[in-house]
């Protein structure tokens, strides 16, 4: 079995274990919303970076996604299978 070749002296032991109770400091807002964000990051909030927008917001997805869900559910003009229009789920 291998083993460590010397002792960890103290002082090495103790720099590593300094660095366990670190966190991570949020000291920066976005410029477009005001939401804390990491530093150099895209803000999750309203997906813009250095005030460009960048990225799809999970709720921006979602209204998408309900677009389309509503598109492909409404009733065909002439069909008269479908009588009422189907509920809205979720
Ligand atoms: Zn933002």
């Amino acid at each position: 079995m291998p083993a460590p070749k010397r002792k960890v002296s103290k002082a090495r032991r103790d720099k590593r274990s300094a660095n366990k109770g670190m966190k991570v400091k949020i000291e920066v807002v976005c410029a477009t919303c005001q939401a804390p964000v990491l530093p150099h990051q895209v803000c999750k909030e309203c997906g813009h970076y250095k005030g460009v927008k960048v990225l799809r917001t999970k709720s921006e997805r979602m209204h998408a996604r309900a677009k389309v869900r509503q598109v492909k559910e409404a009733p065909v003009k002439g069909d008269k299978t479908e009588a009422t229009p189907p509920a809205e789920q979720g």
